[in-house]
């Protein structure tokens, strides 16, 4: 169970893509601490979700780095500065209080500070849901779209949709806890890492799983109880699968989600922010990476981080007031060498 916390901190970072943690850089360099609050269980926003094993050619510097290499040096990069971490929760209320802000989150943490920080990019990753009527009436009873406990499978019959690695991998890792398993994928390509997709068939071979070829048509069943899943394979047969459980995987899409109820000036589910500070409509709220709008905006990493370093100085504005913001070189500064460790 999560155990709700109130936490007292400089800067709330809603979303821990890299621009979001880029952004505990910048703010760790001007004494800022940050907190991170992101939907997803890992950090790394759609590097690490969308394309973890691809390769990014446009990071100055790094004429090479994959989605998930690039989260990982992040992560090192930041480490100096210590930042909280709550993941798997969304940000879903903000609340003005006397001197700030408080962000509440899914899991009911509260989090307060002067500052909000949004990097909320493309928004919530949500599932792609298969088009099969009274689908939501089994929704997390019998029919899930990711795995949070394994054990709720154990002995059932489980039919698993997809082609990619996420249904593959969860094929070979559910199969020896479940009664019966059949895979099903509109074709007879699989998507999912070569060395997976071997596995899968080994296990087909062995009679350990049963796989279909074919089009999910219907469920059967008494909400929120599925007994079968009716499908129409190649071959142009209706064949219904026995089963008392589904997993899902067809992807995902993203949704801007909470953040359009904030009170924040959106157009088109994009925050607009000035370019001095990228600050929104609403003072001591900035927003950073894709999901802010501005003239000449191009959705790149690169361009997330620029407005990082620029976000620092002006939410230092407000977590200092009586300070002046003093430029300095990383190189040349034993002040921030000092806090770097280095
Ligand atoms: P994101 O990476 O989208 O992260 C935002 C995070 O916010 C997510 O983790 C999300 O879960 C979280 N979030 C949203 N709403 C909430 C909420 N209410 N509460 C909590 N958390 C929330 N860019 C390049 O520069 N070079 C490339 O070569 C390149 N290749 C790409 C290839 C692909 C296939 C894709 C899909 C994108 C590519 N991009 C590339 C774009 C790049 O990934 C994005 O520009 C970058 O991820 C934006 O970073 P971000 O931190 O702003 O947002």
């Amino acid at each position: 169970m999560n155990m709700t916390t109130i936490t007292q901190t400089d800067v709330i970072i809603i979303g821990a893509g890299p621009v979001g943690l880029f952004a505990v850089f910048e703010l760790g360099l001007y004494d800022m601490k940050a907190a991170l609050i992101d939907t997803l269980p890992m950090v790394g926003g759609q590097c690490a979700e969308l394309y973890p094993e691809k390769p990014i050619y446009d990071i100055p510097a790094c004429p090479i780095i994959t989605g998930q290499e690039l989260t990982d040096r992040l992560i090192e990069q930041i480490k100096p500065f210590n930042p909280q971490f709550f993941l798997n929760q969304s940000a879903e209320t903000v609340t003005k209080t006397d001197d700030g802000w408080q962000v509440t989150t899914s899991d009911g943490n509260i989090l307060s500070a002067k500052v909000i920080v949004i990097a909320a990019g493309g928004g919530i990753f949500t599932a792609k849901r298969p088009a099969l009527e009274h689908l939501a009436d089994y929704e997390d009873t019998s029919i899930f779209y990711a795995v949070k406990k394994t054990d709720i499978f154990k002995d059932k019959h489980l039919v698993i949709a997809g082609g990619g690695d996420s249904a593959l991998d969860w094929t070979i890792f559910l199969q020896p806890l479940v009664k019966s398993l059949t895979l099903v994928h509109h074709r007879d390509e699989f998507r999912a890492a070569p060395d997976t997709v071997s596995k899968m068939y080994a296990l087909r071979d062995a009679g350990k799983l049963n796989l279909e070829i074919g089009k999910l048509t219907a469920l059967h069943g008494t909400a929120p109880y599925i007994t079968g899943v009716e499908m129409l394979r190649k071959s142009g047969d209706k064949h219904i699968i026995s089963a008392d459980m589904m997993l899902a995987f067809y992807g995902l899409t993203m949704k801007a989600g909470p953040i359009s109820n904030f009170g924040i000036q959106m157009e088109n589910n994009l925050i607009p922010v000035d370019t001095e500070k990228f600050e929104t409509n609403i003072k001591s709220i900035f927003a950073i990476g894709d999901i802010n709008t501005y003239a000449g905006k191009q959705k790149l990493i690169l361009s997330g981080f620029h407005e990082a370093a620029l976000m620092a100085k002006g939410a230092f504005g407000y977590i200092y007031p009586e300070k002046r913001f003093r430029f300095q070189y990383t190189t040349s500064s034993s002040d921030l060498q000092n806090k770097l460790g280095v």
